[in-house]
């Protein structure tokens, strides 16, 4: 993309806000830019797996439609459950900028933490979902006529600009160190878990971060020990996150497809993934999930 640097000479300035607040006022404007930087990433994401989705319900390979194969349905399944969640995410920091703008305090600390996190898992799972939905379709996802390489070239600013994800989780480093970000969050995951009662999940998920963040906090380590640590830290809490959002916003109407959803996040949560016998998700599942209807 052609970007340019202005160097303004011989000109005149007017000051916007109080002097001294600068650094505030722009980044109340990069906390906008970000969100829209992840409504971007979803909604490519999106596009990609639809026409990923689409190919394949009309390719025929080794005989029959790509879809009877059980890596494709498996690999489908696998995106979308990524997509759903960052979609989750997305919108729930969307409903907590809305509350923060109407003067809820609560919302505006967790804001602080909640719109890096966003910005970086967003950013790089677009480019990650639209990369495999491009191998789904095989060799012609390559090719230059369809749209999975407009979008592949278009996602890839998105990791870097608005701030590349190794400044995310030094913002988010800060903000859990200026804010009540991490506690609301922590808090959030704890009743929302304890409320939907998810039998796979429960505190001793949470309790090694918490450990961890006191340690990392206490301010005895290096700063390479303590930014190296907290992007585990801060991946691991992504990950939770992510899980009580979906699980949030889970009801009767959306639990067919949400809790396939969920089912993939907690096992890639899982160190120790349990390796069983099982049969892929079926076409129906599938299509749940990808909310093809
Ligand atoms: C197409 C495009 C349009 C843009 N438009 C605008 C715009 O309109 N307005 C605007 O203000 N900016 C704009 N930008 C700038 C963009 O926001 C920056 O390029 C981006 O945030 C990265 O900063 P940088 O280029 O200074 O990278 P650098 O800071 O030079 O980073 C280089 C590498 O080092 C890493 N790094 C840097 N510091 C640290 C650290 N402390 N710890 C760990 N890792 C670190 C980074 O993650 C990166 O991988 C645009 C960029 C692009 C590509």
């Amino acid at each position: 993309m052609a970007s340019a640097e202005c160097v303004f000479t011989n000109t005149w300035g007017k000051i916007l806000g109080k002097e001294g607040e600068g650094f505030k006022i722009m980044a109340e404007m990069i906390n906008l830019s970000r969100v829209y930087n992840s409504v971007a990433a979803i909604a490519a994401a999106r596009r990609a797996l639809a026409e990923a989705y689409h190919y394949l319900q009309f390719r025929t390979t080794f005989g029959t439609n790509a879809l009877n194969h059980a890596l494709v349905r498996r690999r489908l399944s696998d995106l979308c459950a990524t997509y759903t969640a960052d979609f989750y995410l997305t919108f729930h920091a969307i409903r907590t900028l809305d509350a923060a703008e109407q003067g809820n305090i609560k919302a505006k600390q967790l804001l602080r933490l909640l719109t890096p996190m966003l910005k970086r898992q967003t950013a790089q799972n677009a480019v990650y979902l639209v990369r495999e939905s491009m191998e789904l379709m095989g060799g012609m996802g390559y090719i230059e006529d369809g749209i999975l390489p407009k979008l592949m070239r278009d996602v890839m600013v998105l990791p870097i600009w608005e701030g590349t994800s190794n400044i995310m989780v030094l913002d988010m480093l800060r903000a859990s160190l200026k804010s009540d970000g991490l506690q609301i969050m922590g808090e959030y995951i704890s009743d929302t878990l304890a409320r939907n009662g998810l039998q796979y999940l429960n505190d001793e998920h949470l309790q090694p971060l918490v450990r961890l963040w006191r340690q990392l906090s206490s301010g005895t380590y290096s700063s390479d020990i303590t930014e190296n640590t907290a992007q585990d830290l801060f991946e691991q809490l992504t990950a939770l996150y992510q899980i009580a959002v979906v699980c949030h916003y889970t009801d009767e109407q959306s639990r067919p497809h949400l809790q396939p959803v969920l089912q993939h996040l907690l096992q890639r949560l899982s160190n120790k993934r349990d390796i069983a016998l099982q049969k892929a998700p079926d076409r129906n599942t599938v299509e749940a999930m990808m909310g093809w209807s």
